[in-house]
């Protein structure tokens, strides 16, 4: 038989090497800064155009190359980094593989220009798909400029697989935000379609923050430092009355290398533990040192997790060290979470002028009627992406049932205890009356038994369903605020704002300008007070990240989710008779009442057959 094995053609094995490297325009930014960084810049420009797909070029003023290396550098394996394996445990640059430039020419148009301190003309190279077009000496300043067109031009499937210029363009903005925190000596400028989006003098690490972050970020951070043998932890660590309910600025840098690393979040999250809610995060911006021969970065050319020698130790002093910071800058105790939401519109009244859904309803039909019951399968749902979402939303169901809290019921006040005694057993819903137990559910009598409703997640499939109207008829009703209202946010925030701006105005958000680190709401939703606004959009934009990504993403259902959570009264809120009743009439006019938006339950019954029981 003949032998059938054959080599790869170069291009052939550079582009599956590429595809390893290069997933997205990001991964271009990020070795593309690297190098810059490792040739010892002090000044570097990232420029891009319609998210790295048309154009991705970083200028540096570095060390440049002489013209062979300039030829070389596009060769795979060449590096001018590491020699041999064994300098694989001192590494002190970024880069060490020698992969970037040659995965990068394999699948883009690629111009170079580079030139040297010491020669006077300089180089200028096009390869397009490893090819290399021209090489000839070119006037240029000293360092390097690398240009990449097109990418992903010869692979279709690649290029068609990209997301939005905008979602690409905040994977762009999340690399050079790793890359320009690990550098603050570094001076470096980002510009987008012609306008500059970051301008970051060199500077040190604080200020280097706040002119990422915004100026508000100044009075949030807490500096932290600390030596030992095993690591040097410095950086800041933002108080923990302004964790937000995103994820977003929280950065661990090894030896200046941006990683990610679950056990040594877990051990930062777990110092803020009683001082933070429990579904908001800590913003952390933290540096340590070790010994380069003590950590494996060698697993993956673009995976940014890391293997350490001696973890346990890690996670205790890093523990410990946060814990010591927050203690020390007195921002242990305190914290007041809920203020008290019994001051605010009765639930009755905050639905006031509010277009009711228009659901028709049986006015006849009793969902309690045991007879009929049948009629009206609302237990049957079960949703298809129940796991996803109970994943995601899980912890933060704090009023969760307790199994046998039936049995020792008793009464908050006096004036519920009269309203319950004096009325006489009512067998149809329209004259029942309710109360409130714990303040937590609310319990009425129905024909076979009692009744008792979560009131916050009832309230949460009215709202869920009232959003998802008003967003797919788009009739939002919005209140104009008298004096708009100027949010402070950061640069990213307010880009993703920008994305889902269009979304938000069907439910009645209203915004201005939307610039820089400041965004402008001129009208807000009925049921938004103003108080509520930035909690409400800072979860909105949290939700709103974390499923950009995911395949069949629905905006018009993560708003209407995130909305009704947000909004929903909360368990320990007190409801007058008229807010009980009005939300219970609400439920059952719901096309899912039995279920709240995240698939929990809504309510229980409690059969007369299982009360005879306790009695017999
Ligand atoms: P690596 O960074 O892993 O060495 P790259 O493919 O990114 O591999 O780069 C190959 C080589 O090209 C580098 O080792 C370096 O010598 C040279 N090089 C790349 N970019 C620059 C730059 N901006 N300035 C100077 N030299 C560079
Ligand atoms: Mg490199």
């Amino acid at each position: 038989m003949a032998d059938r094995i054959q080599l790869l053609p170069d291009h052939v094995a550079n582009q599956i090497a590429a595809g390893e490297v290069v997933q997205r325009p990001a991964s271009v930014v990020k070795e593309l800064l690297e190098n810059a960084i490792d040739a010892g810049a002090s000044v570097v420009k990232l420029i891009v155009k319609d998210g790295g797909k048309t154009l991705i070029q970083v200028v540096d003023d570095g060390s440049g190359m002489s013209v062979t290396d300039a030829r070389l550098s596009f060769e795979r394996h060449a590096t001018s980094k590491i020699r041999s394996a064994e300098d694989l445990f001192d590494l002190h640059t970024k880069g060490f593989r020698g992969e970037a430039l040659a995965s990068i020419a394999a699948i883009a148009h690629v111009e170079m220009h580079s030139r040297l301190e010491e020669t006077e003309l300089g180089t200028h190279l096009k390869i397009e798909g490893s090819k290399v077009i021209s090489q000839e000496t070119a006037a240029t300043p000293v360092g390097t400029s690398v240009a990449v067109k097109n990418l992903f031009f010869n692979i279709p499937a690649r290029r068609n697989f990209l997301k939005s210029t905008k979602i690409e363009l905040r994977h762009i903005t999340d690399e050079f935000h790793r890359v320009v925190l690990a550098h603050p000596a570094v001076e470096f400028h980002f510009y987008n379609n012609g306008s500059e989006l970051f301008n970051l003098p060199a500077t040190g690490l604080r200020k280097r923050i706040v002119h990422i972050f915004g100026s508000r970020t100044n009075e949030k951070l807490v500096p932290v430092t600390e030596s030992t043998h095993v690591v040097g932890v410095s950086g800041f660590i933002c108080k923990p009355e302004f964790a937000k309910k995103s994820r977003g600025e929280q950065f661990f840098f090894v030896n200046n290398r941006y990683i990610r690393n679950s056990y040594l979040h877990h051990a930062l999250v777990s110092a803020y533990e009683g001082l933070i809610k429990p579904d908001t995060h800590p913003g952390y911006f933290l540096y340590l040192e070790v010994n380069p021969a003590s950590i494996d970065i060698n697993i993956h050319p673009t995976k940014t997790e890391i293997k350490f020698d001696d973890e346990r130790s890690l996670y205790a002093i890093l523990r410990a060290t946060v814990k010591h910071s927050l203690g020390q800058f007195n921002v242990a105790p305190v914290l007041d979470f809920e203020h008290d939401k019994n001051l605010d519109t009765p639930y009755a009244y905050r639905q006031k002028g509010a277009i009711s859904p228009n659901i028709s309803v049986n006015a006849r039909f009793n969902p309690f009627d045991e007879g009929k019951q049948q009629e009206r399968p609302v237990f049957s749902r079960v949703s298809s992406d129940r796991g996803s979402w109970e994943a995601l939303y899980s912890g933060l169901d704090t009023n969760d049932r307790q199994e046998n809290g039936f049995s020792s019921v008793h009464l908050e006040s006096d004036a519920i205890t009269g309203s319950i005694f004096d009325r006489q057993e009512e067998t149809d819903r329209s004259g029942a009356t309710t109360f409130q137990f714990k303040r937590k559910y609310i319990v009425t009598s129905i024909k076979s038994g009692l009744l008792v409703i979560d009131q916050n997640r009832a309230h949460q499939r009215v709202l869920y369903e009232k959003f998802l109207k008003s967003i797919t008829i788009r009739n939002a009703i919005s209140q104009q605020l008298l004096f708009p209202l100027k949010l402070s946010l950061s640069r990213s925030d307010v880009q993703s704002l920008e994305e889902i701006k269009e979304t938000l105005s069907a439910v009645g958000f209203v915004f201005g300008k939307l610039e820089d680190e400041t965004a402008e709401v001129t009208g807000v939703p009925l049921l938004v007070t103003q108080g509520e606004v930035a909690a409400v959009l800072d979860q909105l934009i949290a939700d709103c990240q974390a499923h950009n990504d995911s395949q069949g993403f629905s905006q018009t259902d993560v708003f209407s989710k995130t909305l009704s959570r947000s909004l929903a009264v909360k368990a320990g809120e007190v409801l007058d008779p008229a807010s009980r009743q009005a939300l219970v009439d609400d439920l059952f006019a719901c096309k899912e009442p039995a279920f709240s938006p995240f698939n929990k339950s809504v309510y229980t019954t409690i059969t007369e057959s299982d009360i005879d029981k306790k009695f017999t």
